[in-house]
């Protein structure tokens, strides 16, 4: 037997609160990155009850740990406790991303970032002057289309089976950032012409994730055109039956698993300052997709 040297009086404390937390892939994360850079930080999940979401974030800050996620369903409801948030995030209307500095809480949002650098790297498309469209206008969606509206898209069209809440996202952006942003209906033929006038297509609507693997976001008869390129938040499976048939109609596809690793990687810079280098965030795509793969066939 040795003793654990892991944590010492000089560790430092990264946390996670929400509920539930019991599935999260995040302290794995957070963790591999610590230890393969040899820094002495601990990263340590914790479900909160909505009655004492306040009381976390206090206690964090008084603890003093140097940051902290936030995940559903406080993302928006933690914004009211913090010092000071980012544009971005209050545009969002949510935060998962937390700095301590002393003792002062600042918001950010990860997930926007995280879907951008993704979104980059895997297509090396940029948004400026493009046209897209995006499915959904839950959480994700609102995240992502702010970020592609700032991003100097052409126009953005919000799809989604309730109206008012695309509404809500295209009226944020449009009062905002750019007049770009519109409403549309996620079936018929106008939404067809948009789905087909789009270069870039982003879905966020969870039809699709396993076991539901047959389930799509949009009628299947509607079909993609050669070059569109095409992302889906879902990443398990890796290939959603959406992102199967964009790939066999010629079109680049991308899975939220960048997205995931990205707004990780996006939150440890923020807290440590330290850039994670490339190779390491590949060794951690890598690793994080083959657990996703074991448990989605457990
Ligand atoms: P959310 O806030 O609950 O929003 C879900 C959206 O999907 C809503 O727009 C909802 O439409 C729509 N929807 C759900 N079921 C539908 C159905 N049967 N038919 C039509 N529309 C339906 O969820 P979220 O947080 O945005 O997450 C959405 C997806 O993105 C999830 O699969 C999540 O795992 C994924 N995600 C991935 C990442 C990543 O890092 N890759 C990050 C965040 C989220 P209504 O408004 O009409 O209800």
């Amino acid at each position: 037997m040795e003793l654990d040297g892991h944590i010492s009086g000089k560790t430092q404390i990264i946390s996670l609160i929400g509920n539930p937390i019991e599935h999260t892939i995040s302290p794995q994360i957070h963790n591999t990155i610590s230890r393969q850079l040899g820094l002495d930080l601990t990263y340590i999940p914790f479900k909160v009850e909505k009655h004492n979401l306040y009381d976390a974030v206090n206690g964090l800050k008084a603890l003093g740990v140097i940051g902290f996620n936030v995940t559903i369903p406080y993302k928006s409801d933690v914004i009211e406790f913090l010092d000071e948030v980012s544009k971005d995030a209050l545009l969002i209307g949510a935060v998962n991303t937390v700095k301590n500095t002393d003792g002062k809480l600042y918001g950010h949002n990860t997930d926007a970032e995280g879907f951008y650098r993704s979104f980059r790297e895997e297509t090396g498309t940029s948004f400026k002057g493009k046209l897209v469209v995006v499915l959904g206008a839950g959480g994700a969606a609102r995240a992502i289309a702010v970020k592609i509206a700032m991003e100097g898209a052409a126009k953005v069209y919000i799809a989604n089976r309730t109206a008012e809440r695309a509404k809500n996202i295209a009226d944020i952006i449009n009062r905002n950032i750019s007049d770009t942003a519109e409403q549309c209906e996620l079936i018929g033929n106008p939404f067809r012409d948009i789905f087909h006038g789009s270069e870039i297509i982003v879905n966020t609507i969870p039809l699709g994730m396993y076991p539901d693997v047959d389930c799509m976001p949009v009628d299947e008869a509607i079909g993609f055109m050669p070059g569109q390129v095409v992302f889906d938040a879902v990443y398990n499976p890796p290939k959603t039956k959406f992102l199967r048939i964009a790939e066999q109609s010629g079109c680049k596809i991308v899975n939220g698993f960048g997205m995931l690793l990205y707004q990780g990687i996006s939150a440890y810079e923020i807290w440590t300052g330290v850039k994670i280098p490339d190779k390491l965030a590949a060794e951690l795509y890598t690793l994080m997709q083959s657990k996703v793969l074991r448990n989605s066939t457990k």
